[in-house]
């Protein structure tokens, strides 16, 4: 296709069950690549919104914060029917949160599940300075597990300090991922089929780059 030919397709059913756990990693980190360079494929909209309206076959579903410096489709060079995404302050996972990841794959065939954290998250700031207000007194409780890991930690442990903040925001994630394992075992069994992988990444602020954890 030349360069200059914007996308017009979006994934097909076929496409979908093609692709690996590991090829949509891979697709994952290239685009990422793309988002970082400026070079995001070019998509026509109206084209892709006619092309979708049958049916939608995701690749994958991202569970992220809400800030809005995290545009997720473009920070993957993703659009119109590629990936589920569920976003919440702190990007923890509940009831809601694991039945839409349960819809994505059981249901909807997506072999991937993304848990997507960023650097300078306000969310986990607020949690580790024990903000207050509202509902969001409630909301931060489920980042708690994550900084409480840190019980002998020896350094400062307020959101003025970024290497505690980094600890929080990237346990968190891995907390995340043990969750949705222990509390679906409809992901776990997926997982263990080797039909769905469930990985973490965080998103670094300044460069645009997603590290993937381990
Ligand atoms: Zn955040």
């Amino acid at each position: 296709m030349a360069a200059d030919t914007p996308v017009s397709r979006v994934l097909s059913q076929k496409q979908q069950q093609a692709l690996s756990p590991d090829d949509v990693i891979r697709l994952f980190s290239e685009g990422n690549r793309r988002f970082v360079n400026s070079e995001l494929t070019r998509r026509d909209h109206s084209a892709q919104i006619r092309d979708a309206v049958d049916g939608q076959f995701p690749k994958a579903m991202v569970l992220s914060c809400v800030d809005s410096r995290v545009p997720v489709e473009d920070v993957f060079d993703l659009g119109i029917g590629d990936i589920f995404v569920a976003r919440v302050a702190g990007n923890f996972s509940n009831t809601d949160i694991l039945g839409s990841m349960e819809f994505a794959t059981k249901i909807s065939g997506a072999k991937a599940i993304l848990v997507l954290g960023h650097e300078h998250c306000g969310a986990v700031k607020a949690a580790i300075d024990n903000a207050r207000l509202g509902n969001i007194t409630a909301m931060l409780k489920n980042i708690k597990p994550a900084i409480d890991a840190f019980a002998d930690y020896e350094g400062e442990k307020t959101s003025a300090n970024p290497e505690f903040v980094h600890m929080v925001a990237e346990k968190n994630i891995r907390l995340t991922m043990d969750e949705i394992r222990a509390n679906s075992p409809v992901i776990k069994a997926l997982e263990e089929q080797g039909d769905v992988t469930i990985i973490g990444a965080l998103y670094d602020m300044d460069s645009g780059r997603v590290e993937f954890l381990d």
